[in-house]
């Protein structure tokens, strides 16, 4: 089968971790008869060199019209001065926006072999780690009104959390569909003992379980969500969340799977396009520097076969390929531990491809 696949590798680390998952899918392209097309396209820091804007048009044209969209990361400090609508993030909003990707995937497993990388007690990452965070990603905070005003206390900024009942249905249907493929546990996580757009949240949240009796169903505040993750992460198997709360969430989630470096993520929306991006940023500070883990983002191509092609052998064997790498002992520096194989972001690349 043919796919074309929209690349942007963006700023800082995107081009050296994209440059491993393509060979990674090239490779599964060869070993099982498809095609890979890439189509390179600019966003982020350096579209804003180039063409004076983040997420210019003609990135939006061909990423619309493409079978699916590979990110690697956006985002520097060379850029950081500029106005907000102006800096490499808002390419990444747009293109969650414009494509109506409001579903954010982002799974957390802390591999065996990866257990020396966990920062947590023996005691409690035995028990496993393995949940995923479905995040809402085109409402909150992050695309609510802000502005700055004069206050009696002098200037004050101000950002908008709002959602409405449909934006959380649908985020709340992906959830529980989801926890119906797993172990059938949701843990919504919300605000709403001070938040009114928490309040409402967690309303459609019970109102769309009613659908799911097999689901089970529970809630956490987000400072008691923070906690719980850290002492008792095994008690997770779906977590349903807004946006912002995700986003930190997951961050979290990374630190006591090993790296922020191995965790995948998808974001998809009604349409089928899917957009597939490691959860981390643009790292400036190993930028080019081959340091940077591309375990992340090649997993996140595993999932763009998985989602976006319905290819569940090919993903698999991505999978497994990774895994069998950390089995015998290589790690990127981020990862690294005593009696490991330290290599660097090609090397690992060339490791799992081999593997495949
Ligand atoms: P970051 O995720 O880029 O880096 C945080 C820390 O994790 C750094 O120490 C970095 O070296 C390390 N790290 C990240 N990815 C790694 C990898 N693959 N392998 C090994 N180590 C890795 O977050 P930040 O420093 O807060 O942000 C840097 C820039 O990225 C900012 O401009 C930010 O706005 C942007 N950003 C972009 C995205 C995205 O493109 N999706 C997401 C988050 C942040």
């Amino acid at each position: 089968m043919n796919f074309n696949i929209s690349v942007i590798s963006g700023d800082g680390i995107g081009p050296d971790i994209i440059e491993q998952a393509t060979k990674v899918l090239n490779k599964i392209g060869h070993k099982f008869g498809h095609q890979f097309k890439f189509i390179e396209v600019d966003a982020g820091g350096i579209a804003i060199d180039k063409f004076g804007e983040p997420l210019p048009q003609k990135t939006l044209d061909i990423c619309k019209s493409s079978d699916s969209i590979l990110l690697g990361a956006v985002g520097g400090h060379k850029w950081d001065t500029l106005p907000v609508e102006k800096r490499p993030e808002k390419a990444l909003l747009g293109l969650r926006s414009e494509l109506g990707l409001y579903a954010n995937l982002r799974p957390a497993v802390l591999y065996d072999t990866l257990k020396d990388a966990c920062p947590l007690k023996d005691e409690i990452s035995s028990k496993g780690i393995d949940f995923i965070v479905v995040r809402e990603l085109t409402g909150g905070m992050y695309f609510g009104e802000r502005g700055i005003k004069e206050t009696h206390l002098g200037q004050a900024a101000w950002d908008t959390e709002m959602y409405a009942v449909e934006e959380v249905r649908r985020i709340a249907k992906t959830a529980f569909d989801i926890a119906m493929l797993r172990n059938k546990k949701v843990t919504n996580i919300d605000k709403a003992n001070v938040l009114a757009s928490s309040r409402l949240w967690r309303s459609v949240i019970l109102e769309v379980k009613k659908d799911y009796p097999q689901v089970e169903l529970d809630h956490l505040y987000v400072d008691n969500a923070t906690m719980q993750l850290i002492k008792n992460p095994s008690s997770f198997d779906v977590i349903v969340t807004t946006n912002m709360f995700g986003d930190i969430i997951s961050d979290e989630a990374s630190q006591i799977t090993g790296s922020i470096g191995i965790i995948p993520s998808a974001s998809l929306g009604k349409s089928g396009l899917g957009m597939y991006e490691p959860i981390h940023g643009s790292a400036p500070d190993i930028a080019g520097k081959d340091l940077a883990n591309p375990i992340a983002t090649i997993l996140s191509a595993a999932m763009m076969l998985k989602y976006s092609f319905q290819l569940e052998e090919e993903a698999t064997t991505i999978e497994i390929a990774v895994f069998k790498v950390l089995e015998n002992g290589y790690r990127t520096k981020d990862i690294m531990s005593i009696g490991k194989k330290q290599v660097g972001t090609k090397e690992m690349g060339q490791l799992i491809t081999d593997e495949i």
